[in-house]
């Protein structure tokens, strides 16, 4: 096994040919291997990103809360006592700000599912740098149309008991009090909304909500489903379907 998760970690591509112009987000890079924050950092600035570094966990909160980044790359594996997980956590806390996970192995990938910290996007390392920047962009494309409650949002005004969903203004409140919802949650709960009712499987789920397509996992969904239910509590009516999926009142 060795010492180190991040040997070997990048296929290197060529940096020259990763495209177009992108949108200028700030993206803040938390990576310790300085390899694959150089890659990160090159490709990012191809894609007219503005990318910050940070190569540990404490630094990454100070200059997440310095500069307000629209997106973060996360390692999971870094050194000192603050890791990606608690990374992620302390983020979540106060903001939605869009989490795509790097991981070294897919036993990690378990650890984190697990953890339902409340990251919108996982890669397993090794990755494609080309394949990372397509879900950079996916995700950005995907925070830009929430925003501004773009093609596809429901910006109707449903009640669940004390759970109150304005989709116009991308709110969620229970009993009166706000709550903060990554735009993952969102976006699978409006998608529930939407076809309320209705016993979803996983795969229509993953397949309706997750507007950037998706690799990798069903379970994915049970992880965002127990994030739904654990911050809207027993009013939200989301019932699981043995054998299938979920249904929503
Ligand atoms: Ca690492």
């Amino acid at each position: 096994m060795g010492g180190s998760c991040d040997d070997g970690d990048v296929i290197a591509g060529n940096a020259g040919d990763a495209g177009s112009a992108g949108n200028g987000a700030v993206v803040l890079v938390v990576e310790d291997d300085p390899h694959i924050a150089e890659l990160l950092d090159a490709y990012l600035r191809q894609e007219g990103h503005r990318p910050v570094a940070a190569s540990d966990g404490e630094r990454a909160l100070g200059l997440f809360h310095e500069r307000r980044p629209d997106l973060v790359l996360l390692d999971l594996g870094l050194p000192g006592g603050v890791d990606g997980v608690e990374v992620c956590r302390r983020l979540r806390r106060t903001s939605d700000v869009p989490v795509i996970m790097l991981t070294a192995r897919a036993d990690e990938l378990d650890r984190v599912l697990g953890f339902e910290v409340g990251t919108d996007d996982y890669v397993t390392k090794p990755f494609s740098p080309r394949e990372l920047m397509g879900r950079v962009r996916a995700v950005l494309r995907r925070t830009a149309a929430s925003a501004s409650g773009g093609a596809g949002s429901e910006t109707g005004v449903h009640a669940f008991g004390g759970v109150r969903i304005d989709g116009g203004r991308r709110e969620v409140t229970v009993d009166g009090v706000e709550v903060s919802l990554a735009a993952r949650e969102f976006g699978l709960l409006r998608y529930l909304v939407r076809h309320a009712g209705q016993a979803l499987s996983r795969r229509q789920i993953l397949d309706g909500a997750w507007e950037d397509g998706w690799i990798g996992d069903e379970r994915t969904v049970d992880v965002h489903v127990r994030q739904l239910r654990r911050k809207l509590g027993d009013d939200l009516p989301l019932a699981t379907v043995r054998g299938h999926g979920y249904r929503l009142g």
